[in-house]
């Protein structure tokens, strides 16, 4: 005769003891688990690289967006970096180029996510601001959408593939091809409190001087417009930062800008060596970007960094006759963190930023 209660009592001994060896598997398969982004899967202290497709539909012919991954050997956090999200600022996407080359993976606690070119289409074409494909500025169409123009896939497939299974992100920029631009960092104050303070303790480590505390970023996850506030509205701690100027590729610039991305590294507890905090950083409180009201011809009154009184002017503009249109005033006392370098101006643009510690 069968004794069912015996066979139960070692089914259920059977059943604990393969969950458990289930459970161990588990979480030994976590810390020795690739790291996937769309196509690209790299080992455990490996690194791969690949691109992620941005599928063709009516109207454009499609592009793709060249990504590196630098898995560590040890768990830890996911950091995304971005550049090239406006095509012509380029000593961030030099910058990747350059920790590509020198990041051991072996002696890395978590995951770097590289969007080397985020913008292929405004890259090739050498555009400032907006993409050759939709007229789009791809910094303003985030969270982007799955069937929308090539700058809102583009934005989908980088929110989708990059932000989300990232931790922390810094989007990397500087001043575009006609700006001559102080270096700064963007601290976004508008998510939840705790990603906030996470976000200021990132922007303190990247090791700038100057920090916007930037109070006007949208907190509608759906509607995030900007990369790194993508990252902020999903509860992961963001910034933005700019370093370099008018197209160039300046050592000095792209020097900061690893130097940066060392200090978070350490500050996130990746890697143990790296770069201290900035110890006197100057929180800008107040900043205004000043608009032209017309189109034309720009001529500049100031240089970036420059300290201005309240009412100094900042720059003439012209029509192509050269009657003057508008003359640009600083609204306050502060300081030129970026002022155009080039004459093109359309009504309704920048023509510089300004800001003050209160
Ligand atoms: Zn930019």
């Amino acid at each position: 005769m069968i004794d069912t209660t015996h066979l139960l009592d070692t089914g259920g001994l059977r059943l604990a003891l393969s969950v458990f060896v289930l459970l161990a598997a588990a979480a030994g398969a976590q810390a020795q688990q690739p790291f996937t982004v769309g196509p690209i899967t790299a080992a455990r202290g490996s690194i791969a690289s690949g691109v992620l497709e941005v599928p063709a539909r009516p109207g454009d012919e499609g592009t793709t967006i060249p990504v590196s991954i630098i898995h560590g050997a040890r768990p830890g956090p996911v950091l995304a970096l971005t550049a090239g999200v406006h095509g012509a600022e380029y000593p961030p996407i030099i910058a990747l180029q350059r920790l590509l080359k020198n990041v051991d993976p072996g002696a890395l606690s978590g995951t770097l996510i590289l969007v080397h070119v985020s913008n292929m289409p405004s890259y090739l074409a050498r555009t400032i601001y907006y993409s050759p494909a939709d007229g789009k500025n791809l910094n303003r169409v985030f969270p982007g959408k799955a069937d929308g123009t090539l700058s809102e896939r583009i934005a989908h497939t980088i929110t989708r593939e990059v932000i989300e299974p990232a931790t922390h992100l810094v989007d990397l920029h500087c001043g575009d091809g006609n700006e001559s631009l102080r270096p700064y960092t963007y601290w976004i104050t508008t998510g939840r409190p705790d990603v906030a303070e996470a976000g200021r303790g990132m922007a303190l480590a990247f090791g700038m001087d100057h920090i916007i505390v930037d109070r006007e970023r949208p907190a509608d996850p759906a509607a995030s417009l900007y990369v790194s506030n993508t990252a902020i509205t999903r509860d992961k701690p963001a910034l933005t930062i700019e370093s370099g100027a008018l197209g160039q590729t300046d050592e000095e610039s792209i020097a900061r800008i690893e130097h940066g991305i060392a200090g978070v590294m350490r500050h996130l507890g990746m890697r143990p060596e790296g770069p201290a905090p900035v110890e006197h950083p100057i929180l800008l409180e107040r900043s205004e970007v000043l608009r032209s009201s017309a189109t034309g011809i720009f001529y500049p009154a100031v240089e970036r960094g420059h300290t201005v009184a309240q009412g100094r002017l900042i720059g003439r503009i012209t029509d192509f006759h050269g009657r003057l249109l508008e003359e640009i005033r600083a609204p306050f006392a502060g300081e030129i963190l970026y002022v155009l370098g080039t004459p093109p101006i359309s009504k309704g643009e920048p023509v510089a930023f300004v800001a003050a510690d209160r």
